[in-house]
């Protein structure tokens, strides 16, 4: 790759894309020469006279390809993405350079034959951060880019819209290895010793990644030993349903799902305990006569993302109801006043795409993830968690309640 065009600023056709066929640099200095010459803090790009983009170290950016294959006309896709390591002067001149460490789209990663990167496995819109850079004309670059990190393990990471690009995985592309691996397939039956059935009634499953904006529904099982989820159809395929239990234990079979030893305590932890309750003379009052219907609702629903529920789902708010009824309904805990607050806000977050304080909080979470940078700053300001779509129980044609079964523990989720 290299951005050896010239970049003519005209606007793409909006019906066709963006306009691709720049007259090409005679002369790009090399990677080894571009590092040698001094810093510069940023470079504003105009427009006759007029100021159209400031680029700084850190920022993502979209770049005009120099491939000439490529049609007159080309869709955002096609467009290589990079993020601008360093701004640099070339001595004696006025000419600037950007130093870029490339994504790569699936399309090019496939190419690489990298370990653990099948061809159906990535999503439309997912990159992958690489280690290579490049030295690149600024007039290559058609706008800043929004690439968002993604990570399947915090319950709390920003929702990726459609036209949003994001990336889970950091490849060494010198020593062919991932710096930080993508998360493992979801979708995957664990059953150790399954019983015969569950191996014929649970082949449909995938055993693929999450394709955030391909994947449609997937339903989420909260068991110790579990903790994974399952696309709507692959469980729909495998006649994974329960059908033979009433409302009421359907959603106490909800309520209970929790692994707080393992992958939710971290979460659990972070909602401060409440006192106990006082004891009370005689016969013990009924636990959830303390809890409001309000809460006990999102206890009782299934987990799923994907679809209305957006790339993140629902799982951070159900999962804190069901840690605050859990204390509530079985370890005698008074019910904490400000339950909402712990439910619905969240400490802003570091993995955002647009602003540029997120910008440089998703910039240092990358940093993290490749050993560079140990300490994350995160703010302390709460904001509010996106809104879940509310839920419906869904009956079958025989009038009863159904739901999925976790193909990995056989139960409700
Ligand atoms: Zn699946
Ligand atoms: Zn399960």
């Amino acid at each position: 790759m290299g951005g050896k065009r010239r970049r003519a600023r005209e606007v793409g056709d909006p019906e066709a894309g963006i306009r691709c066929n720049l007259p090409a640099l005679d002369y790009v200095p090399s990677l080894k020469e571009a590092l040698g010459y001094e810093e510069a803090r940023c470079l504003n790009v105009r427009s006759d006279g007029k100021l159209i983009m400031q680029l700084k170290a850190g920022d993502d950016i979209l770049i005009v390809p120099s491939d000439p294959d490529l049609p007159i006309f080309i869709d955002e896709l096609l467009l290589w993405k990079a993020r601008i390591s360093r701004i640099v002067k070339e001595p004696g001149t006025e000419q600037r350079w950007l130093i870029v460490q490339w994504y790569y789209s699936p399309a090019d990663f496939q190419k690489l034959k990298a370990p653990d990167s099948g061809e159906k496995d990535f999503g439309e819109r997912e990159l992958i951060f690489s280690t290579s850079m490049d030295v690149i004309s600024w007039e290559t670059v058609e706008a800043g880019a929004s690439i968002t990190v993604f990570n399947e393990e915090d319950w709390d990471c920003e929702d990726i819209p459609e036209n949003g690009f994001y990336c889970r995985g950091v490849w060494d592309d010198v020593k062919r290895r991932w710096l930080k691996k993508r998360p493992a397939a979801t979708c995957v039956s664990i059953a150790a010793q399954p019983k015969v059935s569950q191996v014929l009634t649970y082949r449909q499953i995938c055993r693929r990644r999450y394709k955030l904006h391909e994947d449609g529904l997937m339903y989420y099982c909260a068991r110790p030993g579990c903790c994974k989820w399952y696309h709507d159809g692959c469980l729909e395929r495998s006649k994974a349903v329960e059908s033979s239990l009433m409302e009421i234990e359907l959603e106490l079979n909800w309520e209970m799902s929790l692994d707080l030893d393992d992958k939710h305590c971290d979460l659990a932890d972070s909602i401060p305990h409440a006192p106990l309750r006082p004891r009370s003379k005689g016969r013990a009052p009924d636990p959830y006569s303390f809890i409001p219907t309000e809460l006990l609702e999102l206890a009782r629903q299934p987990i799923i993302r994907g679809g209305a529920y957006g790339t993140t789902g629902n799982a951070a708010v159900l999962l804190r109801a069901r840690v605050i009824v859990d204390r509530v309904a079985r370890h005698g805990e008074e019910l904490l006043e400000d339950w909402t607050e712990h439910v619905w806000q969240k400490e802003t977050p570091a993995t955002a795409s647009l602003s540029t304080a997120d910008h440089e909080a998703n910039d240092k979470s990358m940093h993290v993830d490749r050993g560079r940078d140990e300490h994350l700053i995160r703010s302390t300001k709460k904001i509010e968690r996106q809104p879940i779509p509310e839920f419906a129980h869904r009956v079958n044609e025989k009038g009863w309640e159904i739901a999925y079964k976790c193909p990995g523990c056989g139960k409700v989720i």
